[in-house]
């Protein structure tokens, strides 16, 4: 019999509940106990959605309160001493690496977060110090919550981060220089320790997660696999049969490392990203290897198309036989929203088109009964190809006009009309800006009085003439904090928009629009991706109202503020009938008209977000790189470059690893780059010297996912830094990011220190 089986299961609830549970305890609303019992009713109602489904192999430890990845560094007792020094309890601990704390007379930072390979996820990185050592925690997670499914009667397959990987996503903490790769030794018998300990609750088979093995590896990461896997394989019957999972990308440029894992059970890999490593996969095999075929997308929320993941599994079944074959989602379904079947506002020629988390699990179940008996899933099998028919011939997914535009795009339609030089020449008489300028990137507090107003206005309880004068009380208000402040260009706070791509999506053409399909992004924090269904135009201006409205009413610049074309594809959940290079395209034209109608409307400086554009970058060098990369560049600039001189374009990115990108940011030409900094080595700016970028740069001088207030000190000593890689006159002072999740006193804390620090580095000057 072929088996099926999820990676892993989306951890919010149906309603987000975890992320209402977790805030509600940091806000010190709920106990301690009351947020551990909810993420227990969690578990036991997502493992029964999946039994219910039939799945065979249902995963445990995939659930987590922040991040899996920060589980891992709390199983292995990695936790950074200026955490354990607290002495606080387990779970406070481990949310002050998550998110920092500052209560109680405590006060840390939060470990750095960064992108889940080239997913809109965050994980927490392991961060390591050149003593580290390693132990198993205490009543360890993995077999805490394997006992607890067995006991509600789950037989569940626990699901770990491998520990070639752990160390490999890991980095040297501040004041360290330990390659994470060379502390493998001390964490490999951690980890049999952990095995055995999984195999004595009755843990039968464990996923073990390797996704670097996507990446290319360096030749020290590539040897590690070796020592690793052999000592767990010397353990023998001591611990569980092993599968070893690989995600979101190809392994075949990897295959000399597959030897290494002679002793596992069998192999994970993703056959929706890279069906073409099927067959190479196959060959590479040992005897009785099993294959864990990933047909299912866990990653976007397109109904799968059995008859295409039908042809993979019957080649895959020819080769092995159906005993080593199972079916499988292609990552953990952590990407995915829990359940189509909350949304009632679909369109409903559009609703059959969709799979969320839920229906996944019932595809899985249903392609692995598909293989060795059709007749038993035969009512299903037709409904999915009736499916998928219907959405090939919708006429929603064409529109004429659209590609009649994008046949008449021209090459210069790229390119501003003049050289930075001239341009900042025409900025600084147009803007008179002042030596290190301050500005924030966008979004204030995103208040509970915002939800509360837009709320009312969705559900029609507030006309729209009072939801208008609501949006533009709380821009007065944006506007005169800042004055307080004393920024210097200001941002109206976007308090009219619920998500920077979402506000974008429903006011074009070509979208359509979930209620409750929440992803989560990083800890409790869940974006709800619109998505392309067709062809994208703009009806009519996006953004104007709310940008002029602000610029009338305030005496410093304006900034306007939108979301790039390659954020909004990436951010959205896009189509998968067309390229993404023609759907972005068609982004960029609606966004340059909106770029020029601000301009016309008195705004002189434009922001364009492309936080995104990293992520999208294909995860190994090579064509597909610099395929995406010039799609990608070209995007934004078709986007902005319709603007004069005179006009500032400033564009954001929420990282600082610029080191094999850096040609590409370079490429946009944007005349002001806000880029993410403030956990980062400073050292990280100097490629922008040693490229002798001549453009202006705003470096983030404070974290803005922790409520942490940083003190004067540390701003200026963050400037200090700062200085020591870029030119005085390039220097833009802001925070790393929007402010949209913060309190307004966090913010006014940290911003009149930031203001305070820009002033004393503008008298030294
Ligand atoms: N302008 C957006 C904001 O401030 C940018 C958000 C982002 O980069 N993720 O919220
Ligand atoms: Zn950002």
């Amino acid at each position: 019999m072929v088996q099926s089986s999820v990676l892993g299961f989306p951890r919010m609830g149906v309603l987000r509940d975890l992320k209402k549970a977790n805030e509600a305890y940091w806000a010190d609303k709920i106990s301690q106990e009351a947020l551990l019992a909810e993420g227990k009713r969690l578990r036991l109602a997502h493992w029964q959605i999946q039994k219910d489904a039939g799945v065979d192999i249902i995963p445990s430890n995939d659930f987590a309160h922040y991040d899996h990845v920060l589980d891992h560094i709390q199983l292995f007792n990695a936790v950074p001493e200026r955490y354990t020094s607290q002495k606080l309890s387990p779970l406070d601990e481990y949310f002050a690496m998550g998110r920092g704390h500052q209560k109680g007379g405590v006060d840390v930072p939060a470990l750095e977060m960064v992108k889940w390979f080239d997913s809109n996820y965050h994980y927490v990185k392991p961060t390591l110090q050149d003593n580290q050592t390693f132990s198993l925690a205490k009543d360890p997670k993995p077999v805490r919550e394997f006992l607890e499914a067995k006991e509600a009667g789950f037989q569940t397959r626990p699901v770990l981060v491998g520990p070639v990987s752990f160390l490999a996503l890991g980095k040297a903490d501040r004041g360290s220089s330990v390659d994470p790769i060379t502390l493998l030794d001390k964490l490999v018998p951690v980890y049999v320790e952990l095995l055995k300990q999984l195999k004595a609750a009755g843990a039968e088979s464990v996923q073990i997660d390797e996704p670097v093995l996507v990446f290319d590896l360096r030749p020290e990461v590539k040897a590690a696999f070796k020592p690793a896997y052999e000592a767990i394989a010397a353990a023998g019957d001591a611990v569980p049969k092993v599968i070893v999972a690989t995600y979101f990308g190809d392994i075949v440029h990897n295959f000399d490392v597959l030897p290494a894992f002679s002793a596992a059970a069998g192999l994970h890999v993703d056959l929706v990203r890279n069906p073409e490593q099927l067959e190479p996969v196959l060959k590479q095999l040992g005897p009785n290897q099993i294959l864990s075929a990933g047909v299912v997308d866990g990653r976007n929320i397109w109904k799968n198309d059995f008859a295409k993941s039908l042809e993979i599994l019957q080649t895959a079944v020819k080769a092995l036989g159906p005993e080593r074959v199972i079916v499988a989602t292609s990552s953990s379904l952590l990407h995915t929203p829990h359940t189509l079947a909350s949304e009632k506002k679909l369109p409903s020629d559009v609703y059959e088109w969709f799979s969320f988390a839920v229906e996944k699990v019932k595809e899985v179940a249903t392609l692995a009964k598909a293989v060795t008996e059709p007749e038993a899933v035969k009512a299903e099998l037709e409904a999915n190809a009736a499916a998928i028919k219907a959405r090939t011939d919708s006429k929603r997914t064409n529109d004429p006009a659209v590609k009649e535009r994008q046949a008449q795009v021209t090459p210069e339609q790229h390119n501003r009309k003049a050289s930075f030089d001239t341009r900042y020449a025409e900025q600084k008489k147009h803007l008179s800006l002042p030596l290190f300028p301050t500005t924030t990137i966008g979004s204030f507090p995103q208040t509970s009085e915002i939800r509360v107003q837009r709320n009312k206005f969705t559900k029609g309880e507030i006309s729209a003439e009072e939801y208008e004068r609501f949006i533009e009380k709380e821009i007065e208000l944006a506007v005169k904090i800042q004055d307080e402040l004393d920024l210097d260009v200001y941002v109206h706070g976007e308090p009219e928009r619920n998500d920077m791509v979402q506000y974008f999506g429903e006011r074009l053409n070509g979208y359509v629009f979930t209620t409750h399909a929440w992803v989560q992004s990083y800890g409790s924090r869940c974006v709800r991706p619109p998505i392309i269904v067709g062809d994208i135009s703009r009806p009519a201006p996006m953004t104007v109202k709310e940008s002029k409205y602000a610029a009338s009413i305030s005496k410093k610049p304006m900034k306007g503020m939108l979301t790039g074309p390659v954020t909004c594809l990436r951010w959205s959940f896009p189509r998968v009938d067309v390229h993404q290079s023609v759907q972005c395209q068609q982004l960029a034209l609606a966004l340059r008209d909106e770029v020029v109608d601000l301009e016309k409307n008195g705004i002189y400086v434009i922001q364009v977000d492309e936080p995104a554009l990293r992520e999208g970058l294909p995860l190994r060098k090579g064509e597909e790189r610099e395929a995406y990369l010039k799609w990608a560049v070209d995007s934004f600039k078709l986007a902005t470059a319709g603007v004069e001189n005179s006009t500032q374009i400033h564009s954001h990115f929420c990282y600082s690893e610029f080191q094999d990108f850096f040609h590409a940011i370079a490429a946009l030409d944007a005349d002001v780059l806000s880029i993410e900094n403030s956990k980062s080595d400073a050292k990280l700016l100097k490629v922008f010297i040693d490229e002798e970028y001549p453009r202006h740069i705003g470096p983030g001088v404070y974290d803005i996912h922790s409520p942490r207030v940083p003190t004067l000190d540390e701003f200026k000593q963050r400037i200090e830094e700062m200085l020591a890689y870029l030119k005085p006159e390039q220097l833009w002072i802001n925070p790393d990011c929007g402010l949209k999740t913060r309190k307004w006193d966090e913010v006014k804390g940290a911003l009149s220190h930031m203001v305070e620090a820009a002033k004393f580095f503008r008298e030294k000057y």
